[in-house]
């Protein structure tokens, strides 16, 4: 190759490396000018408000269309001071908010800021969040000040009713002397009212902080917490007495009621505790267990000997004279009182006994069905229009105090007879309710209970209110008993009814393993 040709060649190469970097400087070009184009379709189509302010005089430099909207201005406004655009800025002190971001370089944000604006209409309330964000050049120079705000008024009045609800709802709980608490779905306690604070002389925050079992009794922590655990797994209410330790460190008794709060789909959101003081009917019925007590012990040798000398007047009146006749029945009336009385102090002792924890159980392995069958043949042999029906679903042996439950099954049929009117007829049942219990079923045909009085009628001294106390004589003890000596025995015992047309009461006991 020559010379020349070679010089040709290169001019060539050359000319084609020009071209190809003349288009790449031009793509390059165009490049820049399609991102900027992006930048600003995409600052001037944003719904927030965004400015940019340069220097201290905050000269708007970029007002996008939001904003310009929202001022109510023009382009013309681009160039001049932000005070123009909106001259309320400066006694509401954004514009000196402005000038601390500019001079110092921190970024400043606002919540639900509440910003007055002038309209030709007049002044406007409306709230906004915000950022004021320092812009610097490429030496880290602060030039000015990008403002980017949101309009979120209805979503601050809406917090702000929300607000005013909280805080009326808050005082009445205040005002309340109830003792107030919310924990979430976990337990754990974040709210205590004023009467709380007032009653253990403490913060909301100390209270927060403290264990509940610090406050509480020990001997009533343990069977709130069981009671509790249950109840967090089922999301049902509970309701239970316990002592609280007031300021002074002595202890009071409470009911207190706990009941969940849901969320839509049913699940447990929080759960709320009421706790009210019942220390003086604690001690009222203290002081009337005593004397029931004493009065029990002091009746129950009386009571017996006087028995015993009707018995012996009855074995005394052996041939049947014209006089025997007459004095036989009131003997035998005279004893039907005493019996009662004798139950009835047997009752008394027993509640006692509960009270003080000193019921204690002979346990023994016994057929259940042969219990009941007893049962019910002495009832049928002094209960002579008394019409049992007895059904044996199953055979099933049990390891329980054999005297306490047939208390129990005693105190069911003695009410089904009384609570029964003139229909003396009874169906029970030994029955499987599943597979680790046997259940004993007592139904009766007679007044039946309401739902309100379902739940009350296995407390103590219960007595349905309405009912003649002339016709259905009682003290309330004999159910409230039996669900004592059933829980003892680990079993449950409840009642199916419906008023007018009679009731089912129902207990259950584990069944003794093989
Ligand atoms: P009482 O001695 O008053 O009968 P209980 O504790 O045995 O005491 O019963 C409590 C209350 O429950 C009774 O006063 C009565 O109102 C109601 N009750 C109990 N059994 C029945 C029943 N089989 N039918 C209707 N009401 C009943």
């Amino acid at each position: 190759m020559t010379e020349e040709l070679r010089i040709k060649e290169l001019e060539k190469e050359l000319s084609k490396s020009h071209r190809e970097n003349e288009y790449l400087k031009e793509q390059l070009d165009k490049g820049d000018a399609f991102e900027l184009h992006q930048y600003k379709t995409l600052v001037h189509s944003s719904p927030s408000m965004i400015t940019l302010l340069k220097g201290e005089d905050l000269i708007i430099e970029v007002a996008n269309d939001a904003v310009l909207n929202f001022w109510n201005k023009s382009r013309d406004i681009i160039g001049k001071p932000l005070v123009e655009a909106h001259p309320d800025i400066k006694e509401q002190g954004l514009e000196n908010l402005l000038l601390e971001v500019y001079e110092k370089g921190e970024a400043r944000r606002g919540y639900e800021m509440p910003v007055y604006i002038s309209r030709e209409s007049g002044r406007e309330l409306l709230y906004f969040n915000f950022i004021y964000q320092p812009q610097r050049d490429q030496n880290g120079k602060i030039y000015g000040v990008a403002v980017i705000a949101h309009e979120v008024s209805s979503q601050a009045v809406l917090h702000k009713e929300l607000k005013k609800s909280e805080d009326l709802y808050r005082s009445i709980s205040d005002f309340m002397p109830h003792k107030i608490s919310i924990s979430d779905k976990n337990g754990n306690s974040y709210y205590y009212n004023q009467s709380w604070l007032d009653y253990t002389g403490r913060s909301l925050d100390e209270l927060i902080e403290k264990e509940p079992g610090k406050m509480l009794h020990h001997q009533d922590w343990q069977n709130i917490q069981e009671i509790a655990e249950k109840s967090l797994k089922s999301g049902r209410p509970f309701e239970v007495e316990c002592r609280i330790k007031d300021k002074n460190k002595e202890y009071k008794w409470h009911l207190c009621q706990i009941a969940p709060l849901k969320d839509q789909e049913g699940n447990v959101e929080y759960w709320i505790s009421s706790a009210i003081e019942i220390q003086k009917m604690k001690e009222e019925e203290k002081r009337k267990e005593d004397f029931l007590k004493l009065v029990s012990h002091e009746l129950k040798t009386p009571v017996t000997s006087i028995k015993g000398y009707i018995q012996l007047l009855q074995s005394m009146l052996g041939e049947e004279t014209e006089e025997n006749k007459v004095v036989k029945p009131y003997l035998n009336r005279i004893e039907g009182q005493i019996e009662r009385l004798i139950r009835l102090i047997s009752e008394m002792l027993d509640l006692s006994r509960i009270e003080q924890n000193e019921m204690e159980l002979k346990l023994e392995k016994f057929l259940l069905n042969d219990l009941v069958e007893e049962i019910i043949e002495d009832f049928s042999y002094t209960n002579k229009n008394l019409r049992v029906e007895l059904n044996h679903y199953c055979e099933c042996n049990v390891s329980a105090d054999k005297d306490r439950i047939g208390q129990v099954i005693v105190n069911l049929i003695t009410n089904a007879i009384k609570y029964s009117g003139d229909d003396k007829r009874i169906e029970v049942r030994v029955f499987h309710p599943d597979r680790n219990h046997v259940g004993v079923g007592v139904k009766d045909f007679g007044i039946g209970i309401s739902d309100k009085d379902k739940k009350l009628v296995f407390n103590r001294f219960f007595r349905v209110p309405s009912q003649n106390e002339e016709t259905y004589s009682g003290f309330g003890i004999g159910l409230y008993l039996s669900k004592q000596i059933i829980h003892r025995h680990h079993g449950e015992i409840f009642v199916n009814s419906e008023p007018g047309k009679g009731s089912e009461f129902i207990f259950t006991l584990p069944l003794e393993q093989n």
